[in-house]
């Protein structure tokens, strides 16, 4: 592609186009998960809806790859491009909150963070993930599960709204009234129907949680763990709680005769009055084995929302495999322990989120994210910031799940996969729906332009 194409092109654009010549381009595509190094030919960070009008439009007129980027934080790094075109929303960021209906409008680029920090001063929140620098785009438009998720539904459930700047460079607004095949396509199909340039979500309650971490020794994890499966489920919907295998980090503020251990972590989080908090943390407390360190207590929901956040800055090696489970049977919390008990590195680890609850109160086909009928949604990560660790750390969680997996349902979360899981895999994470996915991604883009994601091809 000749400069002076690239050139017209930034002419046209309000935020700027980073090409590779470009003083911040290294900087410019970088993503959190350090161990994919692609390079874009061009990046345009967006600055408005008529900038994202202007991107889309040079990319299939130029035929260029196109990637999207809302926070950056997509474990194969799908917000990037090899010799493509980056559309970058990251400079889009207004949030604004309307008490009155409970609902807030939400730039693409912001994060989670910045919406959680908008909707407190209102004590309300949208259910969104565990740690605050994740995009709100890629994790809303894969599903989006977190501490709220059993009160209030996935991120999907409370997206009431989206404009979209469509393949051909339309803009359209998806909502119930309007265009409700692409809001419900939008529901859990990722970035493959469009560029979503805001969202307006429902927003619930949230102020004070009681919650917190709750650390075992792994001698212990799988006396946790058969509980966890026979009494998480039976929770009231205000109480989550997620359980981790993982590695005390070795530093303040965790006491110094745990660092490195390996443990089995509880981190819970009532929403609902303290007192009751207090109540229905108390009996998890009594019912299992005296933990190693016991941090649950109230704090405020931006509080919780943010609490492992330093310990995973941007710049680590990151590979992951997830699955959704029904069910954790003798053998499998044994192959969890065996494979626990080989950590490969300190930040490394496995997480499984309930997705019960509200989640699973609404019907299958109700969004195109379906699997309502998955008690949890399971992640392994391999984590660590030396790059030579990287053949290690897959190594690692292959192997885990590989020795899981035939415990598990076919699909996973779409969020918690890499780019080399093979096509079937891809169908399998959006279940039955598929077929009505492609349906609609033949209406929405029949040239595929948006392929740079989990994608899902226009049905022929
Ligand atoms: C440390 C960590 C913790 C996590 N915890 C959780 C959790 O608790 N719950 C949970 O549900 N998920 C969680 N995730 C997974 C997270 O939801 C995904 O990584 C998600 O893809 C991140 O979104 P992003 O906008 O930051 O990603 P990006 O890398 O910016 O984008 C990912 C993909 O989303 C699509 N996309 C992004 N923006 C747009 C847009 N505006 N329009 C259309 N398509 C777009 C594109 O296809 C893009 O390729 C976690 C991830 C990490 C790294």
């Amino acid at each position: 592609m000749k400069n002076e194409a690239i050139a017209k092109f930034a002419q046209s654009l309000r935020g700027p186009a980073i090409g590779r010549d470009h003083p911040d381009y290294d900087d410019a595509r970088k993503l959190y998960n350090a161990s994919i190094d692609k390079r874009p030919l061009v990046i345009a960070r967006c600055a408005d809806v008529a900038d994202v009008i202007a991107a889309v439009n040079f990319g299939r007129d130029s035929k260029l790859p196109i990637a999207i980027r809302g926070g950056g934080h997509n474990g194969p790094g799908l917000g990037r491009v090899d010799d493509g075109l980056v559309i970058d929303l990251s400079m889009m960021k207004g949030v604004r909150v309307d008490p009155a209906t409970k609902t807030v409008r939400v730039g693409a680029g912001c994060v989670t963070g910045d919406v959680d920090h908008a909707t407190h001063a209102f004590g309300l929140a949208v259910p969104f993930g565990i740690i605050s620098s994740t995009g709100v785009a890629g994790l809303t438009l894969s599903g989006g599960h977190g501490y709220l998720s059993r009160q209030y539904g996935l991120a999907v459930d409370n997206l009431i709204e989206a404009d979209v700047v469509l393949a051909d460079g339309r803009f359209v607004t998806a909502s119930e009234a309007e265009n409700a095949d692409l809001l419900w396509a939008l529901r859990g199909g990722g970035g493959n129907f469009g560029v979503v340039t805001s969202f307006l979500f429902r927003a619930h309650p949230a102020g004070m949680i009681y919650g917190g971490p709750i650390i075992f020794d792994l001698a212990d994890g799988a006396a946790v763990m058969k509980w966890f499966r026979q009494h998480q489920p039976k929770a009231e919907d205000e109480f989550n709680m997620f359980l981790g295998l993982q590695v005390v980090p070795p530093g303040d503020p965790f006491p110094n005769e745990h660092w490195s251990k390996k443990m089995c972590v509880l981190v819970v989080s009532h929403n609902g009055p303290l007192a009751e908090g207090e109540k229905a943390v108390n009996a998890v407390r009594a019912a299992l084995p005296k933990p190693i360190i016991d941090w649950a207590q109230p704090m405020p929901y931006t509080a919780i929302q943010t609490l492992f956040d330093p310990l995973l800055p941007k710049g680590l090696q990151w590979y992951w495999k997830g699955d959704f489970v029904k069910t954790l049977p003798d053998d499998a919390v044994d192959a969890h322990m065996a494979h626990a008990a080989k950590l490969p590195t300190g930040l490394s680890g496995m997480h499984i989120y309930p997705i019960d609850g509200a989640v699973q109160r609404r019907k299958r086909d109700a969004t195109a994210w379906g699997y309502r009928d998955a008690a949890w949604s399971m992640v392994i990560f391999g984590v660590d910031p030396d790059p030579a660790k990287a053949p290690a750390l897959k190594k690692w969680a292959r192997d885990y799940w590989e020795a899981v997996h035939p415990f598990n349902l076919a699909g996973a979360y779409a969020n918690f996969m890499m780019d080399d899981e093979g096509e079937s895999r891809v169908k399998a994470a959006y279940g039955e729906n598929y077929d009505r996915l492609a349906t609609l991604k033949k209406k929405y883009d029949p040239t595929n332009l948006f392929r740079v994601n989990q994608n899902i091809r226009p049905a022929s």
